[in-house]
Protein backbone atom coordinates (compact mmCIF):
# COMPACT_ATOMS: atom_id res chain seq x y z
CA UNK A 1 0.00 0.00 0.00
CA UNK A 2 1.81 3.64 -1.07
CA UNK A 3 -0.93 6.20 1.15
CA UNK A 4 -1.42 9.48 -0.68
CA UNK A 5 0.08 12.47 0.67
CA UNK A 6 -1.86 14.14 3.75
CA UNK A 7 -2.77 17.66 2.99
CA UNK A 8 -3.70 18.69 6.39
CA UNK A 9 -3.90 22.58 5.69
CA UNK A 10 -6.42 22.02 2.99
CA UNK A 11 -8.59 20.15 4.96
CA UNK A 12 -8.46 21.70 8.05
CA UNK A 13 -9.34 24.96 5.86
CA UNK A 14 -12.14 22.95 4.59
CA UNK A 15 -12.96 22.49 8.09
CA UNK A 16 -12.85 25.72 9.68
CA UNK A 17 -15.08 26.85 6.88
CA UNK A 18 -17.55 24.19 7.83
CA UNK A 19 -17.36 25.78 11.38
CA UNK A 20 -17.80 29.12 10.37
CA UNK A 21 -20.53 28.65 7.73
CA UNK A 22 -22.24 27.24 10.15
CA UNK A 23 -21.52 30.24 12.84
CA UNK A 24 -22.48 32.34 10.25
CA UNK A 25 -25.52 30.34 8.62
CA UNK A 26 -26.97 30.24 12.68
CA UNK A 27 -26.15 33.51 14.01
CA UNK A 28 -29.05 34.72 11.63
CA UNK A 29 -28.02 38.06 12.29
CA UNK A 30 -28.48 38.11 15.47
CA UNK A 31 -27.18 35.47 17.22
CA UNK A 32 -29.92 33.14 17.64
CA UNK A 33 -29.47 29.39 16.94
CA UNK A 34 -32.65 29.74 14.63
CA UNK A 35 -36.28 30.98 14.52
CA UNK A 36 -38.44 31.21 16.84
CA UNK A 37 -39.91 27.72 18.83
CA UNK A 38 -42.86 26.85 16.62
CA UNK A 39 -44.95 23.89 17.87
CA UNK A 40 -47.97 24.30 15.76
CA UNK A 41 -46.89 24.34 12.51
CA UNK A 42 -44.57 23.93 9.93
CA UNK A 43 -41.11 22.62 10.95
CA UNK A 44 -38.34 25.57 11.17
CA UNK A 45 -35.37 25.50 9.77
CA UNK A 46 -32.38 27.72 10.41
CA UNK A 47 -31.27 29.98 7.37
CA UNK A 48 -27.96 27.95 5.55
CA UNK A 49 -25.95 28.35 2.41
CA UNK A 50 -26.38 25.21 0.69
CA UNK A 51 -23.38 26.10 -1.34
CA UNK A 52 -20.83 24.08 -0.02
CA UNK A 53 -17.89 26.23 -1.27
CA UNK A 54 -15.59 26.29 1.19
CA UNK A 55 -14.05 29.81 1.84
CA UNK A 56 -10.82 30.95 2.78
CA UNK A 57 -11.84 33.94 5.05
CA UNK A 58 -13.34 31.46 7.47
CA UNK A 59 -13.59 32.82 10.73
CA UNK A 60 -13.72 30.78 14.16
CA UNK A 61 -16.98 30.43 16.00
CA UNK A 62 -17.11 33.60 18.28
CA UNK A 63 -17.48 32.70 22.02
CA UNK A 64 -15.74 29.82 22.36
CA UNK A 65 -13.39 30.80 25.52
CA UNK A 66 -14.95 30.90 28.64
CA UNK A 67 -13.42 31.52 31.83
CA UNK A 68 -11.42 27.93 32.90
CA UNK A 69 -12.80 25.65 35.18
CA UNK A 70 -11.13 24.10 38.21
CA UNK A 71 -7.85 22.46 36.63
CA UNK A 72 -7.30 19.05 36.02
CA UNK A 73 -4.56 17.15 35.28
CA UNK A 74 -4.48 15.55 31.42
CA UNK A 75 -1.79 14.81 29.07
CA UNK A 76 -3.69 17.45 26.30
CA UNK A 77 -6.79 18.75 24.73
CA UNK A 78 -8.98 15.84 25.72
CA UNK A 79 -12.02 17.04 23.00
CA UNK A 80 -9.69 15.55 19.75
CA UNK A 81 -12.94 13.52 18.96
CA UNK A 82 -15.28 16.13 18.47
CA UNK A 83 -18.77 16.45 19.70
CA UNK A 84 -22.08 14.75 18.54
CA UNK A 85 -25.88 15.14 18.85
CA UNK A 86 -28.48 12.61 18.40
CA UNK A 87 -31.70 10.70 18.91
CA UNK A 88 -33.93 14.12 19.55
CA UNK A 89 -37.29 14.17 21.53
CA UNK A 90 -39.37 17.43 21.14
CA UNK A 91 -38.48 18.39 24.61
CA UNK A 92 -34.57 17.35 24.61
CA UNK A 93 -31.62 15.85 23.08
CA UNK A 94 -28.80 13.72 23.57
CA UNK A 95 -25.37 15.25 23.48
CA UNK A 96 -21.83 13.27 22.93
CA UNK A 97 -18.45 13.44 23.76
CA UNK A 98 -15.37 11.46 24.56
CA UNK A 99 -12.22 12.38 26.35
CA UNK A 100 -9.30 11.30 24.71
CA UNK A 101 -6.32 13.18 25.30
CA UNK A 102 -4.40 10.71 22.96
CA UNK A 103 -7.05 8.90 20.77
CA UNK A 104 -5.24 6.41 18.96
CA UNK A 105 -3.79 4.84 22.26
CA UNK A 106 -6.31 4.40 24.65
CA UNK A 107 -7.40 7.70 24.77
CA UNK A 108 -4.96 9.04 27.48
CA UNK A 109 -6.97 9.86 30.24
CA UNK A 110 -6.36 9.15 34.26
CA UNK A 111 -8.37 5.89 35.52
CA UNK A 112 -10.95 7.63 37.57
CA UNK A 113 -13.87 9.22 37.25
CA UNK A 114 -13.92 12.92 35.46
CA UNK A 115 -16.60 15.57 35.67
CA UNK A 116 -17.65 17.18 32.36
CA UNK A 117 -19.37 20.12 32.31
CA UNK A 118 -22.16 21.08 29.10
CA UNK A 119 -23.82 23.42 28.10
CA UNK A 120 -26.60 24.59 25.59
CA UNK A 121 -27.99 27.99 24.25
CA UNK A 122 -29.72 29.24 21.64
CA UNK A 123 -26.95 31.75 21.16
CA UNK A 124 -23.60 31.01 19.50
CA UNK A 125 -21.68 32.79 22.35
CA UNK A 126 -23.61 30.82 24.74
CA UNK A 127 -24.50 33.91 26.71
CA UNK A 128 -27.90 32.81 27.83
CA UNK A 129 -27.69 28.74 28.67
CA UNK A 130 -31.07 27.48 28.47
CA UNK A 131 -29.40 24.05 29.62
CA UNK A 132 -26.23 23.08 31.50
CA UNK A 133 -24.82 20.72 33.85
CA UNK A 134 -22.08 18.11 35.04
CA UNK A 135 -21.53 14.52 34.19
CA UNK A 136 -19.72 12.00 35.08
CA UNK A 137 -17.24 10.46 32.30
CA UNK A 138 -16.34 7.38 33.65
CA UNK A 139 -13.66 4.61 32.36
CA UNK A 140 -15.25 1.81 32.17
CA UNK A 141 -16.87 4.01 29.19
CA UNK A 142 -13.95 4.90 27.60
CA UNK A 143 -15.02 8.53 29.56
CA UNK A 144 -17.47 8.63 27.05
CA UNK A 145 -20.34 11.00 27.79
CA UNK A 146 -24.40 10.56 26.80
CA UNK A 147 -25.79 13.75 28.36
CA UNK A 148 -30.05 13.82 28.17
CA UNK A 149 -30.27 17.33 27.45
CA UNK A 150 -33.95 17.90 28.89
CA UNK A 151 -36.23 20.75 29.00
CA UNK A 152 -35.71 21.82 25.88
CA UNK A 153 -38.35 23.92 23.46
CA UNK A 154 -39.66 21.98 20.42
CA UNK A 155 -38.78 22.26 17.14
CA UNK A 156 -35.59 24.59 17.79
CA UNK A 157 -31.96 24.89 17.03
CA UNK A 158 -29.61 25.00 20.05
CA UNK A 159 -25.88 25.33 19.82
CA UNK A 160 -24.10 23.26 22.62
CA UNK A 161 -20.51 22.28 23.57
CA UNK A 162 -18.30 20.82 26.45
CA UNK A 163 -15.76 21.63 28.68
CA UNK A 164 -13.45 20.25 31.57
CA UNK A 165 -10.40 22.52 33.33
CA UNK A 166 -8.81 25.01 30.68
CA UNK A 167 -10.44 23.04 27.96
CA UNK A 168 -13.47 23.78 25.63
CA UNK A 169 -14.71 21.13 22.83
CA UNK A 170 -15.79 22.48 19.70
CA UNK A 171 -19.50 24.22 19.09
CA UNK A 172 -22.07 21.89 18.05
CA UNK A 173 -25.27 22.31 16.41
CA UNK A 174 -28.58 20.03 17.29
CA UNK A 175 -32.05 20.72 17.68
CA UNK A 176 -35.66 19.16 18.82
CA UNK A 177 -37.99 17.21 17.09
CA UNK A 178 -41.36 19.18 16.64
CA UNK A 179 -44.24 18.52 19.16
CA UNK A 180 -45.60 15.33 19.47
CA UNK A 181 -48.26 14.83 17.04
CA UNK A 182 -47.99 18.46 15.56
CA UNK A 183 -48.74 19.42 12.08
CA UNK A 184 -46.11 19.53 10.01
CA UNK A 185 -45.45 20.48 6.83
CA UNK A 186 -41.79 19.60 6.02
CA UNK A 187 -38.84 17.24 7.16
CA UNK A 188 -35.33 17.82 5.40
CA UNK A 189 -32.69 15.20 6.12
CA UNK A 190 -29.68 13.51 4.48
CA UNK A 191 -28.53 9.60 4.58
CA UNK A 192 -25.68 7.47 4.00
CA UNK A 193 -23.27 4.97 5.42
CA UNK A 194 -20.28 2.87 4.31
CA UNK A 195 -16.76 5.55 5.47
CA UNK A 196 -14.27 2.83 5.06
CA UNK A 197 -10.85 5.16 6.30
CA UNK A 198 -8.56 3.96 3.61
CA UNK A 199 -10.87 3.86 0.94
CA UNK A 200 -10.95 7.55 0.84
CA UNK A 201 -11.54 10.97 2.35
CA UNK A 202 -14.05 12.42 3.99
CA UNK A 203 -14.89 15.02 1.02
CA UNK A 204 -18.50 13.63 1.34
CA UNK A 205 -19.12 14.57 5.03
CA UNK A 206 -17.49 18.43 4.38
CA UNK A 207 -20.60 19.01 1.83
CA UNK A 208 -23.10 17.19 4.29
CA UNK A 209 -21.75 19.97 6.90
CA UNK A 210 -23.31 22.73 4.82
CA UNK A 211 -26.28 21.05 3.60
CA UNK A 212 -29.77 22.48 4.81
CA UNK A 213 -30.61 19.51 6.79
CA UNK A 214 -32.57 19.36 10.22
CA UNK A 215 -31.39 15.17 11.02
CA UNK A 216 -28.78 12.92 9.06
CA UNK A 217 -29.74 9.17 9.27
CA UNK A 218 -26.52 7.04 9.26
CA UNK A 219 -27.17 3.24 7.98
CA UNK A 220 -23.93 1.65 9.60
CA UNK A 221 -20.35 0.64 8.60
CA UNK A 222 -19.12 3.84 10.62
CA UNK A 223 -15.82 2.06 10.90
CA UNK A 224 -14.26 -0.74 9.07
CA UNK A 225 -12.64 -4.00 11.26
CA UNK A 226 -9.91 -4.68 9.13
CA UNK A 227 -6.04 -4.57 9.41
CA UNK A 228 -4.30 -2.44 7.50
CA UNK A 229 -4.48 -3.03 3.78
CA UNK A 230 -6.52 -6.23 4.47
CA UNK A 231 -10.14 -4.93 3.60
CA UNK A 232 -11.73 -7.94 1.17
CA UNK A 233 -12.27 -4.78 -1.47
CA UNK A 234 -8.87 -2.98 -2.74
CA UNK A 235 -8.03 0.56 -4.28
CA UNK A 236 -6.43 0.20 -7.27
CA UNK A 237 -3.16 2.15 -6.59
CA UNK A 238 -3.50 1.61 -3.28
CA UNK A 239 -4.97 2.77 0.08
CA UNK A 240 -5.76 6.72 0.58
CA UNK A 241 -4.93 5.93 3.80
CA UNK A 242 -4.14 3.56 6.49
CA UNK A 243 -6.00 1.84 9.66
CA UNK A 244 -3.29 2.57 12.16
CA UNK A 245 -3.90 -0.68 13.90
CA UNK A 246 -4.14 -4.34 12.99
CA UNK A 247 -7.85 -5.95 12.74
CA UNK A 248 -10.34 -5.27 15.69
CA UNK A 249 -11.03 -8.09 18.35
CA UNK A 250 -10.66 -6.35 21.44
CA UNK A 251 -12.66 -3.28 23.13
CA UNK A 252 -9.16 -1.61 23.08
CA UNK A 253 -9.02 -2.07 19.12
CA UNK A 254 -12.21 -1.19 18.57
CA UNK A 255 -12.43 1.90 20.85
CA UNK A 256 -8.78 2.79 19.21
CA UNK A 257 -10.69 2.20 15.32
CA UNK A 258 -13.53 4.73 16.20
CA UNK A 259 -11.20 7.33 17.61
CA UNK A 260 -8.82 7.15 14.34
CA UNK A 261 -12.28 7.60 12.56
CA UNK A 262 -13.40 10.58 14.50
CA UNK A 263 -10.23 12.20 14.02
CA UNK A 264 -11.17 12.89 10.57
CA UNK A 265 -12.34 16.86 11.21
CA UNK A 266 -15.19 16.47 8.44
CA UNK A 267 -16.70 13.86 10.00
CA UNK A 268 -16.62 16.13 12.88
CA UNK A 269 -18.17 19.46 11.19
CA UNK A 270 -20.92 16.67 10.00
CA UNK A 271 -21.82 15.47 13.30
CA UNK A 272 -21.63 18.99 14.73
CA UNK A 273 -23.87 20.39 11.77
CA UNK A 274 -26.99 19.19 13.24
CA UNK A 275 -28.69 15.52 15.03
CA UNK A 276 -27.86 12.15 13.62
CA UNK A 277 -30.32 9.21 14.23
CA UNK A 278 -27.46 6.28 13.74
CA UNK A 279 -27.87 2.52 13.78
CA UNK A 280 -25.52 -0.37 12.87
CA UNK A 281 -24.45 -2.87 10.08
CA UNK A 282 -21.87 -5.67 9.74
CA UNK A 283 -18.41 -4.00 9.82
CA UNK A 284 -18.81 -2.54 13.34
CA UNK A 285 -18.23 -6.42 14.47
CA UNK A 286 -17.07 -7.87 11.27
CA UNK A 287 -17.87 -8.31 7.60
CA UNK A 288 -20.53 -9.92 6.76
CA UNK A 289 -21.71 -11.05 10.41
CA UNK A 290 -25.27 -12.62 11.41
CA UNK A 291 -26.33 -12.05 15.25
CA UNK A 292 -24.37 -15.21 16.61
CA UNK A 293 -22.24 -16.31 13.18
CA UNK A 294 -19.49 -14.72 12.94
CA UNK A 295 -16.97 -15.52 9.86
CA UNK A 296 -17.16 -19.10 7.92
CA UNK A 297 -20.21 -19.22 10.56
CA UNK A 298 -18.11 -20.06 13.65
CA UNK A 299 -20.65 -19.28 16.69
CA UNK A 300 -19.22 -19.17 20.72
CA UNK A 301 -17.90 -17.47 23.89
CA UNK A 302 -14.90 -16.02 21.85
CA UNK A 303 -17.27 -14.25 19.08
CA UNK A 304 -19.58 -13.74 21.18
CA UNK A 305 -17.07 -11.73 23.22
CA UNK A 306 -15.58 -9.83 20.13
CA UNK A 307 -19.52 -9.21 19.14
CA UNK A 308 -19.99 -7.20 22.34
CA UNK A 309 -16.54 -5.40 22.32
CA UNK A 310 -18.09 -4.23 19.08
CA UNK A 311 -21.29 -2.73 20.61
CA UNK A 312 -19.86 -1.17 23.57
CA UNK A 313 -17.83 0.37 21.51
CA UNK A 314 -20.01 1.47 19.53
CA UNK A 315 -22.06 2.62 22.04
CA UNK A 316 -19.11 4.53 23.20
CA UNK A 317 -18.92 6.88 20.25
CA UNK A 318 -22.45 7.12 19.19
CA UNK A 319 -25.03 9.90 20.03
CA UNK A 320 -27.63 7.27 20.78
CA UNK A 321 -30.36 7.35 23.35
CA UNK A 322 -30.02 3.81 25.16
CA UNK A 323 -27.91 2.38 27.97
CA UNK A 324 -24.87 1.03 27.75
CA UNK A 325 -25.16 -2.88 26.50
CA UNK A 326 -24.61 -5.53 28.95
CA UNK A 327 -23.12 -8.38 26.46
CA UNK A 328 -24.63 -9.56 23.36
CA UNK A 329 -28.46 -9.56 23.00
CA UNK A 330 -28.78 -5.17 23.24
CA UNK A 331 -31.50 -3.93 20.99
CA UNK A 332 -31.05 -0.60 19.16
CA UNK A 333 -33.94 -0.43 16.87
CA UNK A 334 -36.91 2.55 17.88
CA UNK A 335 -38.79 5.19 16.17
CA UNK A 336 -37.92 8.80 15.93
CA UNK A 337 -41.69 10.76 14.82
CA UNK A 338 -41.71 14.43 12.89
CA UNK A 339 -44.37 15.53 14.11
CA UNK A 340 -47.31 13.86 12.46
CA UNK A 341 -45.39 14.10 9.02
CA UNK A 342 -42.89 10.96 9.54
CA UNK A 343 -42.15 8.24 11.30
CA UNK A 344 -38.65 6.81 11.26
CA UNK A 345 -37.95 3.18 12.02
CA UNK A 346 -34.38 2.41 12.99
CA UNK A 347 -33.78 -1.33 12.28
CA UNK A 348 -31.12 -3.76 13.29
CA UNK A 349 -30.66 -5.80 10.24
CA UNK A 350 -27.79 -7.57 11.86
CA UNK A 351 -27.97 -8.88 15.35
CA UNK A 352 -31.32 -10.94 15.07
CA UNK A 353 -30.29 -12.31 12.07
CA UNK A 354 -30.33 -16.23 10.68
CA UNK A 355 -27.04 -16.81 8.88
CA UNK A 356 -26.37 -16.08 5.47
CA UNK A 357 -27.86 -19.14 3.16
CA UNK A 358 -25.13 -21.62 2.09
CA UNK A 359 -27.51 -23.79 -0.30
CA UNK A 360 -27.06 -21.81 -2.82
CA UNK A 361 -24.80 -23.16 -5.58
CA UNK A 362 -21.86 -20.06 -5.25
CA UNK A 363 -20.39 -18.30 -8.11
CA UNK A 364 -17.19 -17.26 -8.83
CA UNK A 365 -16.75 -13.24 -9.81
CA UNK A 366 -13.65 -12.12 -11.81
CA UNK A 367 -10.81 -10.58 -9.12
CA UNK A 368 -12.92 -12.03 -6.02
CA UNK A 369 -12.82 -15.95 -6.79
CA UNK A 370 -16.12 -16.95 -4.71
CA UNK A 371 -15.01 -14.75 -1.92
CA UNK A 372 -18.42 -12.67 -2.69
CA UNK A 373 -21.51 -13.74 -1.06
CA UNK A 374 -23.27 -14.42 -4.58
CA UNK A 375 -25.06 -17.42 -4.91
CA UNK A 376 -28.08 -18.97 -6.92
CA UNK A 377 -31.34 -18.77 -4.41
CA UNK A 378 -31.50 -22.10 -2.47
CA UNK A 379 -34.20 -23.68 -0.01
CA UNK A 380 -32.97 -21.79 3.08
CA UNK A 381 -33.27 -18.37 1.50
CA UNK A 382 -37.24 -19.28 0.41
CA UNK A 383 -38.00 -19.80 3.99
CA UNK A 384 -40.08 -17.40 5.22
CA UNK A 385 -38.91 -18.20 8.83
CA UNK A 386 -35.46 -17.70 7.68
CA UNK A 387 -35.24 -13.98 9.36
CA UNK A 388 -33.80 -11.09 8.82
CA UNK A 389 -34.86 -9.21 11.91
CA UNK A 390 -35.15 -11.92 14.20
CA UNK A 391 -39.25 -12.32 15.14
CA UNK A 392 -39.36 -10.22 17.70
CA UNK A 393 -38.27 -6.84 15.89
CA UNK A 394 -40.31 -8.30 12.71
CA UNK A 395 -43.52 -7.84 14.72
CA UNK A 396 -42.73 -4.91 16.33
CA UNK A 397 -41.95 -3.27 13.21
CA UNK A 398 -45.53 -4.62 11.58
CA UNK A 399 -47.12 -3.37 15.10
CA UNK A 400 -45.07 -0.08 13.88
CA UNK A 401 -46.32 0.84 10.65
CA UNK A 402 -49.93 -0.34 11.02
CA UNK A 403 -50.37 2.13 13.85
CA UNK A 404 -48.36 4.75 12.77
CA UNK A 405 -51.51 6.23 10.35
CA UNK A 406 -50.97 8.43 7.80
CA UNK A 407 -47.87 9.82 7.55
CA UNK A 408 -45.09 8.95 6.33
CA UNK A 409 -43.28 5.67 7.11
CA UNK A 410 -39.99 5.10 6.68
CA UNK A 411 -37.54 1.90 7.28
CA UNK A 412 -33.39 3.10 7.90
CA UNK A 413 -32.42 -0.38 6.64
CA UNK A 414 -29.30 -1.51 6.20
CA UNK A 415 -29.03 -4.55 3.14
CA UNK A 416 -31.00 -3.63 -0.60
CA UNK A 417 -34.37 -4.57 -0.36
CA UNK A 418 -35.55 -4.35 -4.07
CA UNK A 419 -33.61 -7.24 -4.87
CA UNK A 420 -31.18 -7.63 -7.63
CA UNK A 421 -30.33 -10.35 -9.96
CA UNK A 422 -26.76 -10.42 -11.26
CA UNK A 423 -25.99 -10.49 -14.66
CA UNK A 424 -23.49 -13.60 -14.44
CA UNK A 425 -25.10 -16.39 -15.76
CA UNK A 426 -28.51 -18.53 -16.78
CA UNK A 427 -29.61 -18.50 -13.31
CA UNK A 428 -30.28 -15.50 -11.06
CA UNK A 429 -27.64 -15.04 -8.86
CA UNK A 430 -28.08 -12.55 -5.92
CA UNK A 431 -26.32 -11.45 -2.97
CA UNK A 432 -27.18 -13.91 -0.14
CA UNK A 433 -26.29 -10.88 2.81
CA UNK A 434 -28.94 -8.91 1.16
CA UNK A 435 -32.66 -9.25 1.59
CA UNK A 436 -32.59 -11.82 -1.44
CA UNK A 437 -31.11 -14.11 1.32
CA UNK A 438 -34.16 -13.47 2.59
CA UNK A 439 -36.24 -14.14 -0.10
CA UNK A 440 -39.19 -15.81 1.17
CA UNK A 441 -39.02 -13.59 4.85
CA UNK A 442 -39.05 -10.34 2.54
CA UNK A 443 -42.08 -11.47 0.77
CA UNK A 444 -44.03 -12.11 4.00
CA UNK A 445 -43.18 -8.54 5.25
CA UNK A 446 -44.57 -7.02 2.05
CA UNK A 447 -47.51 -8.92 1.49
CA UNK A 448 -48.54 -7.76 5.19
CA UNK A 449 -47.85 -4.74 4.66
CA UNK A 450 -49.80 -4.67 1.32
CA UNK A 451 -52.59 -6.91 2.91
CA UNK A 452 -53.10 -4.26 5.74
CA UNK A 453 -53.17 -1.13 3.74
CA UNK A 454 -49.61 0.21 5.26
CA UNK A 455 -49.00 2.91 2.23
CA UNK A 456 -46.33 5.63 2.11
CA UNK A 457 -43.64 3.65 2.74
CA UNK A 458 -39.97 4.76 1.99
CA UNK A 459 -36.48 2.17 2.14
CA UNK A 460 -33.56 4.08 3.14
CA UNK A 461 -30.98 1.27 2.57
CA UNK A 462 -26.96 1.54 2.54
CA UNK A 463 -24.21 -0.75 2.55
CA UNK A 464 -24.12 -1.73 -1.67
CA UNK A 465 -21.27 1.13 -1.88
CA UNK A 466 -23.38 2.06 -4.83
CA UNK A 467 -26.67 4.25 -5.03
CA UNK A 468 -29.90 2.83 -6.62
CA UNK A 469 -33.48 4.06 -6.65
CA UNK A 470 -35.76 0.64 -6.83
CA UNK A 471 -38.91 -0.38 -6.66
CA UNK A 472 -39.63 -2.48 -3.32
CA UNK A 473 -41.99 -5.77 -4.31
CA UNK A 474 -43.05 -8.79 -2.75
CA UNK A 475 -41.43 -11.00 -5.62
CA UNK A 476 -38.90 -8.57 -6.71
CA UNK A 477 -38.23 -10.81 -10.02
CA UNK A 478 -42.12 -11.15 -11.40
CA UNK A 479 -43.39 -8.48 -13.57
CA UNK A 480 -46.85 -8.87 -11.97
CA UNK A 481 -45.59 -8.36 -8.76
CA UNK A 482 -47.05 -5.07 -6.96
CA UNK A 483 -44.90 -2.14 -5.93
CA UNK A 484 -45.86 -1.54 -2.48
CA UNK A 485 -43.15 0.69 -1.19
CA UNK A 486 -40.24 2.49 -2.77
CA UNK A 487 -36.61 2.52 -2.06
CA UNK A 488 -33.62 5.08 -1.92
CA UNK A 489 -29.74 3.70 -1.54
CA UNK A 490 -27.62 5.85 -0.74
CA UNK A 491 -24.40 5.02 -2.06
CA UNK A 492 -21.06 4.96 0.16
CA UNK A 493 -19.13 8.13 1.78
CA UNK A 494 -16.11 6.27 1.17
CA UNK A 495 -16.18 2.57 0.23
CA UNK A 496 -15.31 1.25 -3.00
CA UNK A 497 -18.43 -0.47 -4.98
CA UNK A 498 -16.25 -3.74 -5.67
CA UNK A 499 -16.76 -3.95 -9.73
CA UNK A 500 -14.97 -0.14 -9.29
CA UNK A 501 -16.84 2.90 -9.85
CA UNK A 502 -16.90 3.33 -13.78
CA UNK A 503 -20.12 1.59 -14.12
CA UNK A 504 -20.38 2.89 -17.77
CA UNK A 505 -21.07 -0.74 -18.25
CA UNK A 506 -22.23 -2.09 -15.14
CA UNK A 507 -25.00 0.24 -14.84
CA UNK A 508 -27.17 -1.18 -18.50
CA UNK A 509 -26.31 -5.05 -17.68
CA UNK A 510 -27.87 -4.32 -14.29
CA UNK A 511 -31.23 -2.23 -15.07
CA UNK A 512 -31.81 -4.39 -18.07
CA UNK A 513 -32.18 -7.23 -16.22
CA UNK A 514 -33.60 -5.46 -12.96
CA UNK A 515 -36.40 -3.75 -14.45
CA UNK A 516 -37.24 -2.98 -10.24
CA UNK A 517 -34.13 -0.94 -10.06
CA UNK A 518 -34.78 2.43 -12.09
CA UNK A 519 -31.31 4.24 -11.39
CA UNK A 520 -27.78 3.12 -10.41
CA UNK A 521 -24.77 4.87 -9.80
CA UNK A 522 -21.06 3.99 -7.85
CA UNK A 523 -20.21 7.03 -7.30
CA UNK A 524 -19.42 7.67 -3.60
CA UNK A 525 -21.48 10.39 -1.76
CA UNK A 526 -24.97 10.63 -0.09
CA UNK A 527 -29.13 11.25 -0.53
CA UNK A 528 -31.10 15.06 0.91
CA UNK A 529 -34.34 14.29 0.96
CA UNK A 530 -37.31 16.87 1.38
CA UNK A 531 -40.20 15.47 2.81
CA UNK A 532 -43.67 16.81 2.61
CA UNK A 533 -47.87 15.67 3.36
CA UNK A 534 -48.36 15.32 -0.58
CA UNK A 535 -44.93 14.67 -1.66
CA UNK A 536 -41.53 13.13 -1.18
CA UNK A 537 -38.54 13.88 -3.07
CA UNK A 538 -34.94 12.31 -2.55
CA UNK A 539 -31.54 14.36 -4.57
CA UNK A 540 -28.36 11.86 -4.79
CA UNK A 541 -25.64 13.83 -4.10
CA UNK A 542 -21.68 12.38 -5.23
CA UNK A 543 -18.11 13.51 -5.18
CA UNK A 544 -16.13 12.63 -8.27
CA UNK A 545 -13.41 10.71 -6.36
CA UNK A 546 -13.40 9.93 -2.69
CA UNK A 547 -9.40 9.60 -2.71
CA UNK A 548 -9.15 13.32 -3.44
CA UNK A 549 -9.31 14.98 0.00
CA UNK A 550 -11.55 18.09 -1.56
CA UNK A 551 -14.19 17.50 -3.86
CA UNK A 552 -17.06 19.64 -4.56
CA UNK A 553 -20.57 17.44 -4.50
CA UNK A 554 -22.88 17.53 -7.45
CA UNK A 555 -25.91 16.46 -8.01
CA UNK A 556 -26.46 12.93 -9.91
CA UNK A 557 -30.27 12.36 -9.50
CA UNK A 558 -33.65 14.06 -8.30
CA UNK A 559 -36.99 11.46 -7.61
CA UNK A 560 -39.78 12.28 -6.23
CA UNK A 561 -42.70 9.97 -4.99
CA UNK A 562 -46.03 10.97 -4.81
CA UNK A 563 -48.04 10.20 -1.64
CA UNK A 564 -50.43 7.78 -2.37
CA UNK A 565 -48.23 5.75 -5.07
CA UNK A 566 -45.53 3.85 -4.40
CA UNK A 567 -42.73 4.24 -6.83
CA UNK A 568 -40.20 6.88 -7.34
CA UNK A 569 -40.66 9.41 -10.45
CA UNK A 570 -37.45 11.52 -11.98
CA UNK A 571 -37.76 15.16 -11.74
FE1 LIG B 1 -19.92 -1.00 3.75
CA1 LIG C 1 -22.21 -3.63 5.19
Amino acid sequence: MTPRPWRPTRRAFLASSVAATLAAACSGGDDSAGPAPDTTTSSTQAPADTTPTPTPSAEPIPGTTPEPLEPVDLPGDPFTLGVASGDPTSTSVILWTRLAPTPLDGGGMPDENLDVTWEVALDVSFVGLVASGRTPAIPGLAHSVHVDATGLAADTWYFYRFRIGEWTSPVGRCRTLPAVGATVESLRFGFSSCQNYEHGFYAAHANLALEDLDLFVWLGDYIYEAAPGRDPIQIPGGAARSHTAGECFTLADYRNRYALYKTDPNLQASHAARPWIVTWDDHEVVNDYAGPFGPDGATGAVFDERRAAGYLAWYEHMPVRLDPPDGVGWDIHRTIDWGDLASLFMLDGRQYRDDQPTDGDRVSIPGFGDALPITTIGPTAMDPDHSMLGADQEAWLLDGLRAAGPRWKVLANQVMMHGATLPLGDEPVVVNDTWDGYFANRRRILETIAADGVDDVVVLTGDFHSATVGDVKPDPFDAASPVVATEFMASSITSRFPLGENVGLIAPLLTASNPQIRFFDARKGYCTCEVTPDSWTTTYRAIADATVPDQQAETLSTWRVVAGTPGAQPI
